[in-house]
């Protein structure tokens, strides 16, 4: 297939804001597409060669692109510099210096899909002594035989910064249409991705397999499955009406969430985004490895920190550091070490678990688990009454948790991968904040500081994620709550994310002065949420022309780098914490008044 036909569609993606056509664009993509090389070509469109928890990056720095481009354009180093700095893209800068030359210059061999993905996987397993030079020799190879427009592309790609904005979701729709027998395929193709976290494995699966194929797909070691997520509600009353009366409910440690895949061979963990987290928790894999009844299981759990004098449970912050690049392991496994807690059990003696109830799952996982100071189940109790829960609940807190995770025990308990629903309900005890609870928002833009913060960032542009339109919509402008080595950080952090235009996916009225790709998420407190003029979160949901504003927003010190900016609050709710203060309001409307 060749390259140029990709790059027809994603030059159509891009001049294009709109879900349907895109869609559209991609199912004619996926038609041209042969099936052997399905996967690859859905890997290319996210800007990826394999799925990312297998944490394969290609690892082209600037500067050797600006050798190799200098190399095929004949321009020197410093003018390609000097147009990147311009133009703040180096895809452009690329198409641009080509097109100058090919003028001159007229025969090419045409690139193939198969030929650009070879050379990107071949540079991004180079390592060590010469590899510099060969990942040289690589792109210069790639670029001497492209067009200006793929030229573009592969820049973007090299760099990690195709960003075309197509949601995993969107390819989904485009495989069921294609190549599924239509959209009413597309839970089973979600289904499917839910269970293994890879487009391209599912869309290999498919291409070669049939829709037969996709319905019989089981999760497998080695593969991560989607997180299952929880609602909220802060009334233990309206937690049992949701669980018809009855439930388990079980202290939520405030620690990191693990999914720990556990075979004869080897441990590997997942973050909750997937990541793969095996290197930064050696003490977790020992644990699993040491007390597991079980040959090959998939469990969940969380890793909290403990004080190693009193066994106290002690803040999640305490091991996010372990996630930074910079620190010293052993030590601070030594000084600060972890406990796990597991909490469900989703592949156990071959069989995947994820379609059996609740309480068969937690049964297996307690005949699985040695359990002993460091490692044990989580800690549950089945409760029928309010009095019950909230007794529960105030030994958690006590114990130094969050307050309790409520899990259904019925017939719909199922785990459901990837999807955020009522038969988990999260119960935590209130804030002291007027906020019922903290969000996490991801951030869009930033403006530059003045005065004392002159050089960094003065605040940044907020958004909450509004799901069903896959876009990212403005609910605040946040500068406190940052410390001055936040500051200094931020600018680094966010780097990865700088765009010179509103990202597509992004709704926002407030114009910053850098925008970015939706990438880092904060978590956020603020007094209240209001009506808002200017913010785009749940615009004309409650009053036509308004949006939702969060009031005097400050950062609370937790970067959520366990989390995609997919996985941040959603703009419904927003709206359902602008309801809930209403309905508060209107209960003791004196104290509003106070
Ligand atoms: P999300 O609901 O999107 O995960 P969040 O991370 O902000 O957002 P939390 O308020 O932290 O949500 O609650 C959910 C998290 O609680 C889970 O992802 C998990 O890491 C943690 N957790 C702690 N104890 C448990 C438990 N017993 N069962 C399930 N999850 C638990």
């Amino acid at each position: 297939m060749l390259y140029s036909r990709i790059v027809e569609t994603y030059t159509e993606i891009e001049a294009t804001t709109k879900r349907l056509e895109i869609t559209r664009l991609l199912v004619e993509l996926i038609d041209a597409t042969p099936r052997s090389i399905i996967d690859k070509v859905v890997y290319l469109t996210q800007g990826k060669l394999y799925p990312d928890f297998l944490g394969i990056e290609l690892g082209v720095a600037e500067k050797l692109l600006f050798r190799a481009l200098a190399k095929v354009t004949g321009q020197t180093e410093e003018k390609i510099m000097a147009g990147y700095k311009k133009l703040g893209d180096l895809g452009t800068v690329a198409e641009s210096l080509l097109k100058d030359k090919t003028q001159a210059s007229f025969h090419r061999e045409a690139l193939t899909v198969e030929e650009v993905y070879n050379v990107f996987d071949t540079i991004a397993h180079e390592a060590g002594k010469g590899s510099i030079d060969s990942k040289l020799r690589h792109l210069t190879g790639l670029l001497g035989k492209a067009s200006p427009t793929e030229a573009r592309y592969i820049t973007r790609m090299a760099l990690g910064r195709l960003r075309l904005g197509v949601a995993d979701m969107t390819i989904l729709d485009a495989l069921a249409i294609s190549i599924g027998g239509g959209k009413e395929s597309r839970p089973v193709l979600e289904r499917a991705y839910n269970r293994s976290s890879d487009l391209g494995h599912v869309a290999k699966t498919l291409a070669t397999g049939g829709i037969e194929a996709i319905e019989s797909f089981k999760v497998t070691v080695g593969r991560p499955i989607r997180p299952m997520l929880a609602e909220r509600l802060s009334d233990a009353r309206a937690i049992l009406v949701k669980m018809n009366g009855e439930c388990a409910a079980e202290y939520k440690y405030d620690g990191l969430r693990v999914q720990a895949h556990v075979s004869t061979k080897e441990v590997t963990l997942f973050s909750r985004r997937l990541e793969n987290i095996t290197d930064q928790f050696p003490d977790v894999r020992q644990l699993l490895k040491k007390n597991i009844e079980e040959e090959a299981v998939i469990l969940e759990g969380e890793a909290v920190p403990v004080d190693p004098s009193t066994g106290e449970l002690l803040p999640f912050q305490l091991i996010s550091q372990r996630r930074g690049r910079k620190y010293d392991l052993e030590k601070t496994i030594g000084e600060i070490p972890v406990a796990f807690f597991p909490f469900d059990l989703l592949y156990a003696d071959t069989i995947d678990l994820t379609d059996r109830p609740y309480l068969e799952r937690r049964e297996r996982l307690r005949k699985l688990i040695r359990k002993n100071e460091k490692i044990n189940l989580s800690q549950q109790k089945i409760c029928n009454g309010p009095e019950a829960l909230d007794e529960f609940m105030e030994q958690a807190v006590a114990d130094g948790c969050e307050g309790l995770m409520i899990k259904s025990i019925g017939p719909d308990s199922t785990y459901k991968a990837g999807a955020r629903g009522w038969t988990w309900i999260k119960y935590k005890r209130e804030y002291k904040s007027e906020m019922q609870d903290s969000v996490d928002l991801a951030v869009v833009g930033a403006f530059a500081g003045r005065g004392r913060r002159g050089g960094a960032y003065g605040a940044l542009l907020l958004a909450a994620y509004d799901k069903s339109d896959d876009v990212f919509r403005t609910v605040c402008k946040c500068g406190s709550g940052f410390t001055d080595e936040d500051l200094n950080k931020l600018p680094k952090l966010l780097e990865k994310y700088g765009i010179s235009h509103p990202h597509a996916r992004v709704d926002s009225k407030v114009v910053p002065d850098v925008w970015f790709v939706p990438g880092l998420v904060l978590e956020i407190v603020g007094a209240e949420v209001t009506l808002s003029p200017i913010h785009t979160c749940g615009m004309n949901r409650i009053r036509p022309g308004a949006g939702l504003a969060i009031r005097f927003p400050r950062f609370t010190g937790k970067y959520r780098e366990d989390k995609s900016a997919e996985d941040c609050t959603t703009t419904d709710e927003v709206v359902k914490m602008y309801r809930a203060q209403l309905k508060k309001i209107a209960a003791n409307p004196l104290a509003e008044a106070a």
